[in-house]
């Protein structure tokens, strides 16, 4: 199948990907859902969309953002060369906000006046504050009151760019709960508001507008890798929590003969609680309204999940991600907590740049795969950078002294 047949035909017009994604709402929310569903199919083709995004891109984000190769890294490994795709350097400093900027740029052409979303760590919450006040639009932000105590200074930046932070203290105070209390204030105002979701999941259209919005990490790096070796990478590689910075950076090479791999945090080990590695442990259930993969406990309900990156601690994953492995385009693996500090430290005193530790995953797996193949190239999206990090993995595991060997 080409390219262009591959997006024209998945989602199917019900929002399937094979067997997985779909919409499964309450009533009062059906027509919301709808609303947006039939705003982006024609706004998404409007030239003046499109070149409004673009430009947006350009001036206001820094796109395109480049790609670089890490040399001594390389070296040090001694097998494939590995290279970053630098989505640390998209304005403030990760992926997300490329979807951001496109629902944001969605609700000013709806004519909505607000946008409304929850957060867990706090990252999503952030790059949509930054999109609202971009645009000029309220923003409101529902966070759990246990997220609100650790992720203090997100919450700091959410509130000096304009947002209102709202605290929920039902259930375990936590994600869960500030989806449920997201959906509740959407549910009430969507005449003039519109809900955005943080990662390539929930219900249709959002695995697919977020995919839609990624997908220039993938388009992006396909012609800049082309354009500085003159080839192909042999494997592209990207850390999956939802899944969004993954989708993004997958679907551009999904037609071209090379390997794709998905990162999972593997956490503390493979006892159910101890990490988030869906595709592993999972199996197809339904979440948060939509079809998946799903950890669950052995009576069905969700499991709870664990990484030392709290941007992947999410016991689902976007429905495109598990309809792409079942069919074997995608593989999917997992690095654990270890892997991924030892990655934190050696990007940072090897090549000069501090990573996410979400993104430190990938960078682990493309360690291992750099050390297993004798020639060749791997291609990592590094979703974000480190800064957030910095304070937790010094307490934890000091400066890195003891990460130098290989
Ligand atoms: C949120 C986040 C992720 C995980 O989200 P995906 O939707 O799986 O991409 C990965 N990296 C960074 C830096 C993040 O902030």
């Amino acid at each position: 199948m080409s390219f262009r047949a591959y997006l024209r035909n998945h989602p199917d017009e019900k929002g399937y990907y094979g067997e997985y994604g779909g919409v499964f709402l309450p009533p009062e929310l059906e027509e919301a859902f709808t609303e947006i569903t039939q705003a982006y199919q024609t706004i998404c083709h409007s030239a003046q969309f499109i070149n409004e995004l673009r430009r947006i891109r350009r001036e206001f984000q820094g796109r395109p953002t480049p790609v670089y190769h890490c040399e001594r890294l390389s070296k040090k490994l001694g097998g494939a060369q590995i290279y970053l795709k630098r989505e640390d350097l998209n304005h403030s400093g990760a992926h997300k906000l490329n979807h951001c900027m496109g629902e944001a740029l969605l609700a000013k052409y709806m004519g909505k006046k607000k946008i409304i979303a929850e957060t867990g760590a706090g990252q999503h919450g952030v790059a949509l504050a930054t999109a609202a006040a971009f645009f000029g639009l309220e923003c409101e932000i529902h966070m759990g009151e246990v997220d609100i105590a650790k992720q203090a200074p997100n919450v700091t930046r959410m509130k000096i760019l304009g947002a209102k932070v709202i605290p929920v203290s039902t259930g375990l105070k936590a994600l869960k709960e500030a989806v449920d209390s997201a959906f509740e204030s959407y549910a009430k105002s969507y005449k003039d508001s519109i809900y955005c979701i943080g990662s390539a999941l929930g219900p249709h259209p959002f695995p697919l507008m977020v995919r839609d919005f990624q997908m220039v990490i993938g388009q992006e790096s396909r012609e800049q890798f082309l354009e500085m070796t003159g080839l192909l990478p042999d494997a592209i590689c990207a850390c999956v929590g939802g899944g969004s910075n993954a989708i993004g950076m997958f679907i551009p090479f999904l037609n071209d003969p090379v390997d794709i791999y998905g990162v999972e945090p593997l956490g503390r080990g493979e006892k159910i609680g101890d990490h988030a590695a869906t595709m592993s442990y999972g199996s197809k259930g339904t979440l948060h309204g939509f079809v998946s993969q799903v950890l669950m406990n052995e009576d069905g309900s969700p499991a709870p999940v664990y990484s030392v990156a709290s941007g992947l601690d999410y016991p689902s994953v976007g429905p495109e991600h598990a309809y792409l492995r079942d069919v074997g385009r995608i593989h999917y693996t997992s690095a654990t907590d270890e892997e991924a500090v030892d990655a934190f430290f050696k990007l940072s005193r090897y090549e000069g740049i501090i990573p996410a530790l979400e993104s430190s995953h990938a960078v682990a797996f493309a360690m291992r795969y750099a050390k297993e193949k004798k020639t060749g190239a791997i291609l990592v999206n590094l979703s974000g950078r480190g800064d957030k990090d910095v304070d937790y993995v010094v307490e934890h595991y000091g400066y890195g002294d003891n990460y130098m060997k290989f």
